[in-house]
């Protein structure tokens, strides 16, 4: 992690999996609501077959990263936010559902004390589908990992870099951000944020690539949390 003097204060993180058209929208929603803050906006190309990388418009804050090939979202935000520079790092879709509007909130909240801010979807614009098995999967994972957040699937978030190095890179990690944070001891908070329904594209998700998977890394990340060291030294070193 490179954190020079001329960091900025705040690096939106931006996961982009085939977005070629939310990505101009994205960009000039982003651009809006950050005018007041010193930022930059690191987008991650996860190994996008379509222009995607060609519709991003390079400017002094912007980095992109591009992946060789698909890697998955959790690689393409562990990407980013280990080449984040800023003093805080927020992360949101590609894909316009999470609306860019509500950052400042998650940052106020920053502010005001917390280590981690959650958004949660108040109203989901999301299948009947995938609003039942999103339900079904919060309810269990947050008393299983005890992350207690109602929402993990709601990618914007907002964490002070500290917290970056409470995540362990694996496949699946995005959905226990919440949980890995928390057992490090970090302050969580939830905030209700607007979403929006996917105009353009689609999900890169079904039941069969999500559920399975979800439940499985679940029992592993209990697990790991369950055997974290925990030593306070009596001494300056540790
Ligand atoms: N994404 C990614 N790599 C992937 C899958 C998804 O970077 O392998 C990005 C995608 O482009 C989007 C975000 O992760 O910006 C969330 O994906 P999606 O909208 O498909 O998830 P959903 O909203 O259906 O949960
Ligand atoms: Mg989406």
């Amino acid at each position: 992690m490179n954190q020079g003097n001329d960091s900025p204060a705040v690096s939106v993180v931006v996961p982009l999996y085939n977005e070629e058209e939310n990505v101009p929208l994205l960009q000039s929603e982003l651009t809006r609501a950050l005018s007041d803050l010193d930022y930059e906006i690191v987008f991650v190309d996860d190994g996008s077959t379509d222009r995607t990388a060609d519709q991003i418009e390079p400017g002094p804050r912007i980095e992109v990263l591009r992946f060789e090939k698909n890697a998955g979202q959790s690689a393409a935000l562990y990407a980013g936010l280990k080449n984040a520079r800023g003093a805080t790092a927020v992360l949101i879709d590609g894909d316009l559902q999470n609306d860019p509007a509500d950052i400042p909130k998650l940052l106020a909240e920053i502010e005001r004390g917390a280590d981690l801010v959650c958004g949660y979807r108040a109203e989901r614009k999301d299948t009947l589908v995938k609003r039942v098995t999103s339900r079904v999967a919060n309810f269990v994972r947050s008393r299983f990992t005890k992350d207690g957040v109602r929402d993990t699937g709601c990618t914007l978030k907002a964490m002070r870099r500290e917290c970056i190095s409470a995540l362990i890179p694996f496949k699946g990690m995005h959905r226990f951000i919440p949980a890995l944070v928390k057992g490090a001891g970090y302050r969580l908070v939830e905030i209700p944020v607007n979403h929006r329904a996917r105009k353009f594209g689609q999900s890169k998700y079904g039941l069969g690539n999500r559920a399975l998977r979800a439940t499985v890394d679940m029992f592993g990340v209990r697990w790991l949390l369950s055997r974290q060291l925990n030593y306070k030294s009596r001494d300056k070193k540790t």
